[in-house]
């Protein structure tokens, strides 16, 4: 039976790949054009962790981070985060830190990771290898590189947060 659930945001900027991971993740699909189902607020997947079944609720926004409309309901009672930036948007990642800084006024402090999405467009990147490392030391965030689409290291990404959550 199920013994822990954790609630997941996964913020930053529009057209990141939130939705995108999120479906990738629970549905282990990927398709160019994802809109959110309306009246689904989260999906969800369970995944083992040492033996105890843990149900990760993965919450998804219908898009309103593009007018910074996400109401508190979103964030209320989140144990997880996942902050996230594209390799080929360079205004995704300039946000990464007023988005933590939003997560942890409404929620304090939780286990969050950053990710670079979109990995596979890495020929076109908007952003440096040393200066991605350097954000995710600055903020002391463990950091993965994630192609979505490729289906590159999505899986790694939650259950680290999972991994960081039960050794709370
Ligand atoms: P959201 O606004 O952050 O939820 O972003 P979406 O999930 O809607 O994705 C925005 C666009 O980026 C869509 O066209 C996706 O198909 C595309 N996308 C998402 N992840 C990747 C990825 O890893 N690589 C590439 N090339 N495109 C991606
Ligand atoms: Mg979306």
């Amino acid at each position: 039976e199920i013994e822990v659930a954790i609630k997941v945001v996964v913020v930053g900027n529009g057209a990141v790949g939130k939705s995108s991971m999120i479906q990738r993740y629970c549905k282990g699909i990927f398709t160019k054009d994802y809109k959110k189902t309306i009246g689904v607020d989260f999906l969800e997947r369970q995944i083992e962790i040492s033996g105890e079944e843990v149900r990760l609720m993965l919450w998804d926004t219908a898009g309103q981070e593009e007018f910074d409309a996400i109401t508190k309901s979103y964030y209320r009672g989140a144990q997880a985060c996942v902050l996230a930036f594209s390799t080929v948007d360079r205004a995704s990642f300039d946000a990464v830190e007023s988005w933590k800084k939003k997560v942890e006024d409404e929620v304090g402090n939780i286990p969050m990771v950053l990710v670079q999405n979109k990995i596979d467009l890495v020929d076109n990147a908007l952003i440096d290898h040393e200066e991605a490392d350097a954000l995710a030391k600055k903020l002391k965030l463990r950091f993965y590189r994630t192609s979505v689409k490729e289906d590159l290291n999505v899986n790694d990404v939650f259950r680290y947060l999972s991994d960081r959550y039960l050794a709370r």
